[in-house]
């Protein structure tokens, strides 16, 4: 069979892709090897999909040629989708920091996609898995279900998070296949493990508000402690910019000036660690380093103690080894390079026809709706050039 369009990864970037081709008259098939599109889609956001945020900009995202995301970025913006989202009376409510979720349940941006897909004329093929592609003139791609013949192929198949989900390295395979460059991929958006021995496994479950800095990028969330490390979201926006070789800043106390509250207080013959437990939770301050200054008494400490536990608290380095993997990481960083591909198109440019777009290439967002936006923005860059 021929189409003008075949789209590979019925994700978000490939629905919402397909969706643009078709309605523009391209006829467009849409494959999915899994048996359902739109699998991430409907476990996102803890079941509520946090769809896009108000206030994308490129600085929300990671990528080698920071710039690469802009023009498509400002072709369909967060404003774009929460139109269509109205269309379709999908109630959704802004939970914070501009991060839109549905109220009801992430279902209903899959519905609301295949109803425009239905709507476009897309085809959809689930459960059909590629075996090759190649190209002459035209491209070949060859499934369990047949060979088809196409103008134009996109691929849309995601990254490597969530295997059990149905990701897979498909993407990257055809990448190297036509000699296109990756920059190396790793788990982000992901918990963090400490080194053995240092993680407090004792901890696991309590949760602080933190400032946490990662690379010169600062991020004011909870963290919060598991059995192997850290996580919670102040953790995970810091995982995109962590390198093995240097520890996380952590300002525990970001609200306060340490140094002015154990001065005003420095008359009191209270126990520091005890001091201490007004503000944070008990059984983390136990877990502190500075023991034996912090068993003192308030009225004890010199200018250079104080100084010393201000300095823990505000900026205690945290040192990591690994992450939790794919099998927990919200995204992958790295991918296809954007060096390869059409900003405003997201074609490539040694292979005419061939299209990457959403999470398999090299552009990731911070966590709250950021990456949902660069899928719908490069599908519709692709839909629209195809
Ligand atoms: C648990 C979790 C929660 C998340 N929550 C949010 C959130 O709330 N907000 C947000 O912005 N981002 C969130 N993300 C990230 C977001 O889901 C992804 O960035 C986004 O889905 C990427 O879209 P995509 O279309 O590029 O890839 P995907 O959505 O991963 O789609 C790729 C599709 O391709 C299919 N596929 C793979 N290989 C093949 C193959 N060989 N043949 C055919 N099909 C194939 C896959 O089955 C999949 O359906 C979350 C991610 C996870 C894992």
């Amino acid at each position: 069979m021929e189409f003008d369009v075949l789209i590979i990864g019925g994700g978000a970037a490939g629905l919402f892709c397909a969706i643009e081709s078709s309605r523009r008259g391209r006829r467009t098939l849409l494959i999915e090897h899994g048996p359902r599109v739109g699998r991430k889609i409907i476990i996102s956001g803890g079941g509520r999909c946090n769809f896009t945020n108000l206030g994308t900009a490129p600085e929300n995202f990671i990528s080698e040629n920071p710039h690469f995301c802009r023009s498509a970025l400002a072709r369909y913006t967060p404003d774009d989708f929460v139109k269509l989202v109205r269309k379709h009376r999908i109630e959704y409510y802004e939970k914070k920091l501009g991060q839109l979720f549905c109220r009801d349940s992430s279902r209903r941006i899959v519905d609301m996609l295949l109803a425009e897909c239905e709507r476009a004329g897309v085809t959809v093929n689930v459960g059909c898995s590629v075996t090759r592609i190649s190209k002459d003139r035209r491209f070949r791609v060859e499934t369990k279900q047949g060979s088809y013949l196409a103008d134009n192929v996109v691929i849309a198949t995601g990254g490597l998070s969530f295997p059990k989900i149905g990701a897979s390295p498909f993407g990257y395979q055809i990448a190297r296949q036509f000699g296109i460059e990756q920059v190396p991929t790793r788990p982000s958006l992901v918990a963090l493990v400490r080194p053995k021995g240092e993680a407090r496994s004792e901890l696991a479950g309590i949760s602080v508000d933190a400032e946490v800095t990662a690379d010169g990028h600062t991020f004011r969330e909870n963290i919060l402690f598991t059995h192997r490390g850290m996580s919670g979201p102040a953790i995970l926006q810091a995982s995109n910019y962590w390198h093995k070789e240097s520890p996380l800043h952590l300002d525990l106390m970001p609200e306060l000036d340490v140094k002015d509250l154990l001065n005003s207080a420095s008359g009191r013959a209270v126990q520091v660690s005890n001091f201490l437990t007004g503000y944070l939770p008990a059984r983390f301050v136990e877990t502190l380093p500075e023991k034996a200054l912090l068993g003192r008494r308030l009225n004890s400490l010199s200018d250079r103690e104080i100084d010393r536990v201000s300095e823990m608290l505000h900026d205690w380095h945290v040192k990591f080894v690994d992450t939790e993997g794919y099998g927990r990481a919200e995204v992958t960083l790295g991918g296809v390079s954007t060096k390869e591909l059409s900003s405003q198109t997201m074609e490539s440019r040694k292979v005419p026809g061939l299209y990457f777009i959403g999470e398999v290439v090299d552009v990731t967002g911070w966590l709250g709706g950021y990456n949902f936006q660069w899928a719908w923005a490069s599908g519709f860059a692709a839909g629209n050039a195809v």
